[in-house]
């Protein structure tokens, strides 16, 4: 375990709650202070920092306009459309106040549920600030997923207002999003939802229904000169819904609060991203998950930063434009994703040399595993520090990270290092559920109270929270993570997959993430999924499939064959014949979540013939049908 800072400033943090927390409250403002840090008097259900009132826009514009109205607090580029527009903070404090007044004006109040279906623009995070400026609740669905999630998400939340645009764009291709709105409030029932709609002019005549849909650009014009007052709120006032990415079930409405959650991202842009006021970061998510909630909007504008939205793929117009990104920018951190740095993997390492990074810091990633190739090219290439974050949907910000804003301890590949301050963890035994020592695999649990930040409860079902997260194990119950993990000597925690992602190969338990390591230690093997199929002999056997680098290498059934003895080779020598894929089939791409997770469950259904399922997460349809064709070759 790292001996200094860090662990002085993570024991104090959980063992003195009021002390350490109340501390941290002060970075951000505060209507009425709150009269303590924690109030666990009906846990898990936590209300931190109890008779505070406050309001996350004041925090993240308001409190900011006396030194930095000038300042840029927003960066919008879209290499989609072409275009790049700034706004100062004070700018910022107008727009934000034009559509609170909108929103006002169309009956949006305290408590009210805003739902966003919109692209990256710009617009997208003034309709979340003015959102909670009001007091009201937010819930943004991802502008990818089609009509029948759209209305799941709808019938959950209970909309008085949805805000959207005509279309997005997606590799310079115009994606109607209105028509699947129309679609979506056809099947969903909330008779009284009012829809507000940006015109980007990307579709021409989009159809309008009226007395419903009314025009962003001409509503803004009514509430040009609006100055809507902050709706002050108690600390655990929800500030939004936002649903889990679905990769293991039914997507989880996950309710945020207020205070707890301004503190937490207040407080982790020092101590975990290095972040100072004025300094330029870009997060490479997309508003509609939760690294996008945090780290493109609230953490960043809190912190008084400057915030990069960026509308497009990191491969267009070419590979190297995230980098003159951060050049033009002087961006001092970025915050990604293994996936997107796979992708530019595949591409011309010269472009990772174009470009003055200097400015550049540190490189975060989060979402999946990061195997070590990729961590490995990235931080050359760059000449910076990766670190790997673990989180969930539900946490809102880092379980485990190295935190250099507190102490800068080595790094090991494949590790996210240690517990985030203010997380208590443990490591429990999937079937005792006693906790583990280390070196002993089991399940990541945090043990009450989950720190601030974290999800209050499921939306509108207090019982599924209770039911999912605290019901794992005998005893006092501990949020349950559904994750595996191990530490080592030193204290460093090693995340081996999903709970549901264990295959049985005759008798030993084998996490599909652990094989999918070892194939990827094969120099051509550029992405992986293992899935467990069904063998009448062994229980089950690992099938792998494989996104090779350099696809002459497979271009005959013959030397597709070598190749698949080469990468079962890789794994022999790394995990053993135990973990050898009984099959390895080629694909060009894999089935994944709009968010970039891997849809092993699917994968798994099809390599046994069953129904793959519900698929409205699916990023590109076309690659579950390149698993189907690769099986059915055989
Ligand atoms: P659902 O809960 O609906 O099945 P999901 O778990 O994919 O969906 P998210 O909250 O987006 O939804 O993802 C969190 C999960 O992603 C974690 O529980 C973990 O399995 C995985 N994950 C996130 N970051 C990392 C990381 N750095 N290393 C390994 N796994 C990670
Ligand atoms: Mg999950």
């Amino acid at each position: 375990m790292a001996g200094g800072e860090y662990k002085r400033v993570h024991d104090r943090s959980v063992a003195d709650i009021e002390q350490f927390w109340g501390g941290e409250a002060e970075r951000i403002y505060w209507h009425e202070k709150p009269r303590a840090a924690l109030d666990d008097s009906r846990s898990p259900f936590n209300h931190w920092f109890p008779g505070g009132q406050t309001n996350l826009c004041h925090n993240a514009i308001d409190r900011h306009l006396p030194a930095r109205a000038d300042q840029h607090a927003l960066v919008y580029i879209s290499t989609e459309t072409d275009q790049t527009r700034t706004f100062t903070y004070g700018q910022l404090y107008r727009e934000v106040n034009r559509l609170a007044g909108v929103m006002r004006g169309l009956g949006v109040g305290r408590g009210d549920r805003v739902l966003i279906y919109m692209p990256m623009v710009p617009e997208a995070i003034f309709a979340m600030l003015a959102t909670v400026r009001l007091g009201a609740v937010h819930s943004v669905v991802f502008g990818g997923f089609a009509a029948a999630s759209l209305a799941a998400r709808i019938d959950d939340a209970k909309p008085r207002l949805i805000v959207t645009a005509d279309a997005g764009m997606r590799m310079g291709k115009v994606i109607a999003l209105k028509p699947l709105l129309d679609e979506a409030l056809g099947l969903a029932s909330v008779p009284e939802a009012q829809v507000l709609m940006l015109d980007r002019g990307l579709v021409s005549g989009a159809a309008r229904v009226a007395g419903r849909d009314h025009d962003y650009a001409r509503m803004r014009g009514v509430h040009m000169n609006d100055e809507v007052p902050c709706e002050w709120v108690p600390s655990s006032h929800p500030s939004y819904i936002l649903y889990t990415s679905g990769t293991t079930g039914r997507p989880k409405g996950v309710q945020r609060d207020t205070g707890g959650y301004a503190v937490a991202l207040a407080s982790s842009m020092e101590y975990i991203y290095c972040s100072r006021p004025g300094d330029a970061w870009f997060c490479t998510s997309d508003i509609g998950w939760v690294v996008g909630h945090s780290y493109i909007v609230y953490a960043p504008l809190i912190n008084g930063s400057t915030t990069i939205l960026y509308e497009g793929l990191p491969t267009r117009p070419d590979p190297g434009v995230w980098w003159k990104i951060v050049q033009d920018y002087r961006v001092t951190g970025m915050f990604s994703s293994p996936t997107a740095i796979r992708v530019l993997k595949k591409q011309d390492p010269a472009w990772l040399a174009r470009y003055d990074l200097s400015s550049l810091k540190y490189l975060f990633l989060a979402g999946e595993p990061l195997d070590e190739p990729t961590s490995d090219w990235i931080s050359r290439g760059l000449g910076v520090p990766v670190i790997d974050n673990y989180w969930q949907t539900e946490t809102g910000w880092p379980i485990l990270t190295a935190q250099p804003g507190i102490e800068d301890t080595p790094r090991k590949i494949g590790s996210p290092s240690f517990a985030t301050y203010g997380y208590k963890l443990e490591i429990r035994d999937e079937h005792t559920g006693a906790a583990l020592g280390n070196g002993h695999k089991g399940v990541l649990c945090i043990v009450p109270p989950l720190p601030p930040g974290c999800m209050s409860t499921v939306w509108g079902d207090d019982e599924r929270f209770v039911s999912t997260y605290f019901s794992s194990f005998e005893g006092p119950p501990v949020y349950t993570t559904f994750d595996w993990a191990t530490r080592d000597e030193d204290g460093y925690y090693f995340i081996l997959g999903r709970t549901d992602d264990v295959i049985n190969v005759a008798g030993h338990r084998l996490g599909t993430r652990e094989i999918e390591e070892a194939v990827q230690s094969h120099a051509n093997v550029a992405e992986c999924a293992v899935v467990g199929v069904a063998d009448p002999l062994k229980g089950q056997v690992p099938v792998a499939f494989v996104v090779v680098k350099d696809s002459t290498r497979i271009d005959s059934p013959v030397t597709n064959a070598a190749h698949e003895q080469e990468v079962q080779r890789a794994v022999d020598a790394h995990i053993g014949g135990i973990g050898r894929p009984s099959r390895v089939h080629f694909v060009a791409a894999l089935p994944k979540t709009r968010s970039g997770k891997l849809l092993r469950r699917s994968i798994q259904a099809l390599a046994e013939g069953r129904d793959p399922g519900d698929l409205t997460t699916l990023e590109d349809p076309t690659a579950l049908e390149q698993v189907r064709n690769a099986l059915k070759a055989g």
